[in-house]
């Protein structure tokens, strides 16, 4: 027997606001640890106005996103495959992949002067914090979920998808999302020049985006940045500079070879306190 739409919107509202709420409570929990202070990118305060701004803004985001997953669900999700757990792998791992493309497209040209205003609520904020995470203006969470709603539609017309996957991949991207606009570097230095610090990113590469605008557009990869040109190239100074307890205090700020510090010794702790 099938729900009727509203009672479908009512609880994707509630499931989907009270996942956004413990991801939100998960961030701000971490970065008011007393050893995550330590490890700040941007030793700046918040702008005046800055979290009221932010948090106008998620409400909005919220209930935007309960619309349209309800009215997905409702409308397509009798599509999607049964469950099994090869299925749900490659579901998860073509919505990771591909949307990490559509982010990077169209955050680049969400940063063209045509476009820029549509964008301009995520950059109320130069430094971030797990607000931000939700801090979009409607027509660019529009743009967000229709790239998520697209990429479930391409793939049902290729592979079979299933519902776990997409919603596994869903938790990654709130998680992952709060996480990197907490201004709070977790991950030990050695992390960036590792092969997975050439895949992945980390807060320190996507604070640098909030302060720089012009650069570091991807999402949870840094790979198209790599191969578009639109990496910073002291990226990794930033980095180890916010390891060492020693974040950056400038917004323009751009760090010279000379302006590392050398790494601590291991006995005081470099490179330990759990990265992920
Ligand atoms: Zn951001
Ligand atoms: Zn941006």
């Amino acid at each position: 027997m099938e729900l009727p739409l509203v009672k479908v919107l009512c609880i994707t509202l509630v499931v989907s606001g009270l996942v956004k709420l413990v991801a939100l409570g998960a961030g701000w929990g971490l970065v008011r640890l007393k050893v995550a202070e330590r490890w700040r990118v941007y030793r700046r305060e918040l702008a005046p106005g800055q979290l009221r701004s932010e948090a106008w803004a998620a409400v909005g985001v919220v209930l935007c996103d309960a619309l349209l997953v309800g009215l997905f669900r409702y409308f397509v999700g009798h599509r999607m495959a049964p469950f099994s757990v090869p299925v749900a792998l490659l579901s998860y791992a073509w919505m990771f992949v591909g949307f990490e493309v559509w982010f990077y497209v169209t955050h680049r040209l969400l940063h063209t002067r045509a476009l820029y205003r549509f964008h301009a609520q995520h950059h109320v904020a130069q430094v971030t914090d797990p607000l931000t995470s939700l801090s979009f203006s409607l027509v660019e969470r529009l743009v967000l979920m229709g790239g998520g709603f697209g990429l479930v539609l391409l793939a049902m017309e290729v592979m079979p998808i299933a519902q776990a996957g997409v919603m596994a991949y869903i938790l990654t991207n709130y998680f992952l999302n709060v996480i990197g606009h907490g201004n709070t570097e977790w991950l030990p230095r050695r992390f960036v020049s590792s092969w997975l610090g050439r895949l992945f990113f980390t807060p320190t590469f996507h604070a640098l985006h909030h302060a720089r605008y012009q650069g570091h557009y991807g999402l949870f990869t840094v790979v198209l940045d790599g191969w578009f040109g639109t990496a910073f190239e002291d990226y990794p100074r930033v980095h180890a500079r916010a390891r060492e307890g020693q974040g950056l205090v400038r917004i323009g700020e751009r760090l010279s070879a000379a302006e590392v510090p050398e790494p601590l010794p291991a006995t005081t702790g470099a490179g330990v306190g759990g990265a992920s």
